[in-house]
């Protein structure tokens, strides 16, 4: 192949996207295996990942289907050993049940049935509902919901009571939602909502999520100005912004 320009490299790499994703399956002995085949313009040889999301295989653009399904045969012992080691890792599917544990402010909270008491309440690493072991797993689900929500409407508040005044801002008024892939929005009449579901979250990953709400109150967009005022109070947000991007799908769990 003739070798290009880097002018006219740049031009493919407009046109083109630089990595696709795609699902496959591949047999390996008796097995269907699925993975995830990721091609880059950039990688110049096949990879294998095996994590808790599976296979991933990284590939050339133009390799082959047959040459990589090929490789993944000649390493199937290897494949089906570090599936089957992350299979045996994986934490049971949660359920509502005592014993079970809930994040709150980044800490897990293992829930405890307690009947002498009145509302449920948090006693250092548990969590403690009021009822007895009959609650209805849904029941004791709503229950746990329940104290969160409120939890993170008096954390939520108190939060952006402390930054508002570093930013200059007037105190929004704070509403919940219940998002699952919007962690917080903001309307200019100066109403911010945040997900109840952040609460589950460590508290430098909830002040981000406030301090970028509240920030919109000076500029309403994503422009230079915005995050010159985010780094004003929190320097350290792009670390905060990419943990919060790596991390947030663990605290979806309800
Ligand atoms: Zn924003």
């Amino acid at each position: 192949m003739a070798k290009r320009k880097p002018m006219q490299l740049e031009l493919v790499l407009d046109n083109v996207p630089a990595q696709t994703s795609s699902r496959h399956q591949f047999r390996l002995d008796e097995h269907w295996i699925e993975y995830t085949l990721k091609r880059s313009l950039r990688r110049r040889s096949i990879t294998f990942v095996i994590d808790e999301d599976g296979l991933r295989v990284g590939a050339p653009w133009h390799a082959s289907l047959r040459r990589i399904e090929s490789l993944l045969g000649r390493h199937a012992r290897w494949i089906t050993r570090k599936l089957g080691e992350w299979r045996a890792r994986r934490p049971p599917p949660f359920t509502w049940q005592e014993g079970a544990a809930v994040m709150a402010l980044g800490e897990p909270l293992t829930l405890a049935l307690d009947p002498a008491r009145s509302s449920t309440a948090r006693d250092g690493n548990l969590l403690c509902i009021a009822a007895n072991e009959a609650i209805e797993p849904g029941v004791l689900a709503a229950q746990v919901t329940a104290w969160l929500r409120s939890t993170a409407q008096g954390w939520f508040e108190q939060r952006a009571a402390h930054y508002a005044p570093e930013l200059g801002v007037p105190l929004p008024a704070i509403y919940l939602s219940n998002a699952r892939s919007r962690w917080g929005s903001c309307h200019p009449d100066g109403r911010v909502r945040l997900s109840w579901r952040l609460i589950q979250m460590p508290p430098e990953l909830i002040d981000y999520v406030v301090v970028h709400e509240l920030a919109h109150l000076r500029e309403a967009n994503h422009s230079q100005y915005f995050w010159r005022w985010v780094a004003r109070v929190l320097p350290d947000y792009e670390i905060r912004r990419r943990a919060l991007r790596r991390d947030s799908h663990r605290y979806l769990f309800a």
